[in-house]
């Protein structure tokens, strides 16, 4: 069967954020599958929340067997794992390693415990960015849009930037 390309987001915000990008995508790597695009990596302001720290970003393109739903199941694991203790309710705080689903081939899911395309790619500047840069032509399935054209309509104004690394 033809596997599945899932893009996720990979974002840190607490201790050392790059190694825990890292070894985020390396449990993603052997649970999920192939790693076959990566973004760099991006600093961005705190979204959402006040912080006087900042986020470290990455997309990842993963080829994968798994479901939609499977993937959520062990990208909520290795946040756990990873040392994430709290979920987001109601507003935004720190997290070790936060993992998005933002695309899973063209598929659109609508349930309460899952939404792909994630509902937030357009508005985010420090998803459109690293999206930009590994799948510009990429179009939502929603929206009809292009990654690119999201970009340039979006009114996030944050900074986001490459990392130094
Ligand atoms: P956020 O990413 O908005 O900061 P969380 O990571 O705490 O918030 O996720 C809250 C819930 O969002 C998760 O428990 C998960 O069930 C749900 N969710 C819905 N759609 C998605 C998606 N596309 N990717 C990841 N989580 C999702
Ligand atoms: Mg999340």
């Amino acid at each position: 069967m033809q596997k599945s390309k899932v893009y996720l987001l990979l974002g840190s915000d607490t201790g050392d954020k790059k190694k825990h990008i890292d070894d985020a995508a390396d449990l993603v790597k052997n649970e999920i599958g192939e790693i076959i695009t990566e973004s760099s990596m991006y600093v961005s302001e705190a979204w959402g929340f006040d912080s006087d720290t900042v986020f470290f970003n990455k997309v990842i393109v993963v080829e994968t067997d798994l479901n939609a739903f499977e993937i959520l199941d062990i990208t909520q694991k290795i946040e756990v794992r990873l040392g994430r203790t709290h979920k987001t309710i109601g507003k935004y705080q720190s997290r070790t390693i936060d993992i998005d689903i933002l695309f899973y081939d063209d598929t659109i899911i609508e349930t309460p415990r899952l939404t792909v395309p994630h509902p937030q790619i357009q508005n985010r500047r420090f998803t459109l960015l690293p999206l930009a840069e590994i799948a510009s032509d990429f179009v939502h399935p929603v929206l009809h849009k292009s990654i690119l054209l999201m970009l340039k309509e979006c009114n996030d104004n944050s900074n986001v930037e490459l990392a130094v690394c």
